[in-house]
This record gives C-alpha cells, structure tokens and sequence, in this order.
C-alpha cells in the first residue's frame, strides 16, 4: 500500500494524542452534540427515524434487506401503536418524526393511527413512501397532506426496484397523492424522486402531464438520483449505478481537526420495532444500537449515547462510520464554517493537537 493510501476510508488511521485530555462527561457531550448539531437537512435539527416493520419486500438493489435479514435475528418485527405511544411519551426533546427507516412505512397498516397521534402532538413529520403495502396505510397517505414533507421513491426504467408490487391502484394513488397537494394548493412539500436516469415511463407520463399543466414545478418537485450511498457498505455495486464511495475512496483523508458525519446523523436516529435505536439509518448491520425509547427518555438515552461514542467519533474510529463515505476529515465539510471556535479549539485539544 503506498502512502497515499494508508488514510482511505475504511482504513483510517487514529491520529495520535499528543496530550492527553481528560473530558468530563458534559465536555464530551458538548464535542458530540456540536458535530451533529450544526444544522442539516432536517427542519428542526433533530428527527427520529421510524422503522415500521424490519424486512421490506419492495426490496431496492440498492438497499440492504439481505444484511437486514441477516442483523434481525429474533427481534421484534412489527411496530405496535401501543409501543410507540410509549416511544412517544419517552420523546422528551423537541424533534420531527420521520417514517422511513429500514423499510417502506406504509407495510404497516397501524401508520394511520400511528401518523394522527402525532400530528395531534403537533411535531412535524416526514414521510418517503414508495406507495407500497397495506391499502388503507396507502389511501391515508395518499389522501392526508399533513406531511412537512412527502417524497414517492417511484420506479426507474431499470427495474431497480424489483420487489414494487404495481397495478392500475399504484399508478391512480401517484395521482391521487399529486392532486391532494395540489387542491392544497401547497405543491413544495410533495418531492417524487427515483433513483436512476430515468422514471419508468408510465409513472413519467403522469409527472410529464403535471409538469405540461405548470402545476408542478421540476426543480422543486422532482429529483433523479444518479448515485447511492454505499448504506455504511452495505451495498457493494447497483448495475447502471455509482456507489458514492467508490468517488470518495480516491480521496486524502488526513484530518487534523477529527471526524464528522456530513450527513449529520448523529440527530437522526432510527426506532426499530423493539424499542432499540441505532445510530443511522445507512447502517443495516445494527451497528450502532444503544437504549431502548419503550422504556426509557430520549434525553437520558442520547447523553449517555454520546458521552459513550465521542471520542471514537471525534479521531475516526466510530463503526459503523468507519465504513462509510460521508464521515469526512472536518475540513472537508463545507458546512465547517459554521461550526463555533469554541467547538473547534475544544476539539483540536481533544485531539492532542492544541
Ligand atoms: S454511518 Fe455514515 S451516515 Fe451514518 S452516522 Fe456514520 S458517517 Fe453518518
């Protein structure tokens, strides 16, 4: 291995303390908390992902269900609503929920009651749905424009999407769904997106003749996906496809400030059926699990999460992170200029380097 090399995600080397800096558990909270809440994609900064069920038979060649079979074992497949009112009143922060996770959230068909409770909480909450799985879940979804925002995952011209189940009701609950925003008169919160060059030409046909009316709007509306995540490594080539990580892999990755996940994921956890939470929703291997919502608060669960991985974090060395291509040297993260001096001097000393 040349020199060059020896950074490369995946093999990342630790650097050394020069010093040796005995944190309090507050300082690491401060260090952890700080790489992951400097904004993002969220509206709140912060968001639970919710698995519905674990195992999905939409089955995406660029999703992990294999490793997810794999990971479950015997753990609990089905969220129940009386399960998540517990998860509910244990979420004592202020944070968006988010039906996506490991799998399709309309397979359950509890997502309704599921979906009313917390809107009658008033926290926002997001959905990605490829339309797929219990036909009331659907027909709510489809019906309902309560979401902060609502993305159809809809098929590609290359079938990636092999286990979509598709008659004359999926095209129809495209529409349906289109229209409900529509008669809102609200369009921006509706996204449909695929992943690949091109819609399937049925489901283009229908975007086309919204977008030919003016009443959507391409840029705002649609997106075409060319690359995926590599989902922490879980998948390893998509044919037609680019796998992030092949680019990112090419890379320098000396860092003299640390590690940061570029996605921000460290506020974003996932809530499977059993109460757990990993770390991230790119991680099938259940890498990252730590508490358990049913039975304890948010709060308590995510101090002593982070108090227990922040150094690890911080030098490069957190898995499943070490496996994917979004934890980045600090530098090369544009939003890095956001982040406060405090946090940076606090992290360089850390590290040793200060
Ligand atoms: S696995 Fe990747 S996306 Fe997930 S928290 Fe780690 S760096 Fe971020």
């Amino acid at each position: 291995m040349s020199p060059n090399n020896q950074n490369l995600i995946g093999t990342k080397q630790v650097p050394s303390l020069k010093y040796k800096i005995n944190l309090t558990g507050s300082e690491a909270l401060s260090i952890g908390s700080s790489l992951s809440e400097r904004g993002g994609d969220s509206v709140l900064g912060n968001e639970l992902e919710i698995t519905t069920i674990l195992g999905c038979p939409v089955n995406c060649n660029y999703c992990p269900q294999d490793q997810l079979r794999q990971t479950k074992g015997k753990r609990k497949n089905k969220l129940d609503p009386k399960d998540f009112e517990k998860a509910l009143n244990n979420l004592d922060i202020p944070c968006g929920i988010s039906w996506t996770g490991y799998s399709e959230p309309c397979l359950s068909k509890d997502l309704p009651e599921m979906a009313s409770r917390v809107r009658s909480l008033g926290r926002y909450q997001v959905i990605s749905t490829t339309l797929n799985g219990s036909r009331d879940s659907i027909e709510w979804v489809s019906k309902n424009p309560i979401w902060s925002l609502i993305v159809l995952h809809l098929p590609d011209d290359k079938n990636n999407m092999k286990g979509l189940y598709t008659n004359d009701n999926y095209l129809s609950d495209i529409k349906t769904t289109i229209e409900t925003y529509i008669k809102r008169g609200l369009t921006w919160p509706l996204r449909m997106m695929t992943f690949g060059d091109r819609f399937r030409e049925d489901v283009w046909e229908i975007i086309k003749y919204y977008l030919d009316k003016d009443v959507l709007n391409y840029e705002e509306n649609i997106k075409l996906s060319k690359e995926v995540s590599s989902r922490a490594e879980g998948i390893k080539e998509v044919e037609g496809m680019k796998i992030i990580k092949d680019e990112l892999d090419q890379g320098n990755m000396k860092t003299s400030l640390g590690f940061t996940c570029n996605k921000r994921k460290l506020n974003q956890p996932v809530l499977i059926p059993d109460g757990s939470l990993n770390l991230c929703s790119f991680d099938y291997g259940f890498r990252g699990i730590h508490g358990n919502l049913f039975e304890r608060k948010f709060s308590e669960i995510r101090k002593e999460w982070i108090e227990s991985i922040a150094k690890d974090y911080s030098i490069g060395n957190l898995n499943p992170c070490t496996q994917c291509e979004h934890y980045v040297p600090i530098e090369k993260d544009p939003s890095i200029q956001r982040e406060n001096t405090s946090t940076l001097i606090k992290r360089a000393m850390y590290l040793g380097y200060l």
